[in-house]
């Protein structure tokens, strides 16, 4: 039988793993794509024959939250069922964050996004609304934790009891503090660690699948900006079983979104 990285090599399609990305974005901005970030996003899940990414827009970023959200879900639109929204949330007004996240999820977004880089803590009052409605709804909230910047050991296990039934999703696990996502990942039953990254600790995903419960690995590829057929490889060539793989690529991905209460 040909294994998943003998297909990787050989270039041949995935799609018969039915490969779920969790961390996707739309952006536009200083990258020189001729394309919508959308059609982008497509295209690079079609080479690399990835099912379905869940997709939160960062093209308007900042406070401006309705107008990312709107881009969102006129991709949801264009690509239903291959682009699932994550519901991108500005802090600034509770009320206004709680309105915004209700009707997108009306509107069939499935989770939400949440970035610390925009100068709040994931424990400011703005987030409140958005954490007690993915609580309510046992959505996934992919969360920014990567390199110095705050958001993971100072943050999580604040958040991660309070919000339970909330499937917190820990961006950049595979890249950097893998001791840290070893930690918070056992103490904490509603985290899972999502491996992208543009850097690679080596041996980074081999430890986290000897270390933690293998349901709790999720993959993402953070393209756009980062390439989906690197970020792929990074699983394909760990030296892992055959079976991880394919948990870690669908069907932990699957498990979260079959949770979700409508
Ligand atoms: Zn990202």
């Amino acid at each position: 039988m040909t294994t998943l990285l003998e297909k990787g090599r050989l270039g041949e399609s995935l799609a018969e793993y039915e490969i779920v990305d969790m961390h996707a974005h739309l952006m536009r901005g200083p990258f020189p794509w001729q394309e919508s970030s959308a059609d982008h996003l497509v295209r690079a899940m079609d080479q690399s024959g990835v099912k379905t990414s869940l997709v939160s827009s960062l093209e308007c970023a900042g406070f401006r939250m309705e107008a990312c959200n709107e881009v969102m879900y006129e991709a949801t639109q264009k690509y239903p069922g291959r682009l699932l929204g994550y519901v991108y949330v500005w802090p600034g007004d509770p009320e206004a964050v709680r309105a915004e996240v209700e009707r997108r999820l009306e509107q069939g977004f499935v989770g939400i996004k949440m970035l610390v880089l925009m100068g709040y803590d994931y424990t400011y009052p703005g987030y409140a609304p958005a954490f007690e409605i993915a609580n309510e709804r046992r959505l996934p909230v992919l969360l920014h934790t990567y390199g110095g910047q705050r958001g993971l050991a100072d943050q999580v296990p604040t958040i991660a009891p309070r919000y339970k039934d909330a499937n917190l999703v820990l961006a950049h696990a595979g890249a950097q503090k893998v001791e840290e996502h070893i930690q918070i990942a056992n103490e904490h039953e509603n985290t899972y660690l999502e491996l992208c990254g543009s850097n690679a600790t080596y041996g980074a995903i081999e430890t986290l699948v000897e270390s933690v419960p293998l349901e709790r690995i999720v993959w993402g590829a953070d393209d756009l900006p980062l390439n989906m057929s690197h970020q792929l490889g990074k699983v394909l060539g760990a030296d892992i079983p055959e079976e991880a793989k394919k948990q870690i690529l669908s069907t932990n991905a699957r498990r979260i979104l079959s949770q979700i209460r409508k």
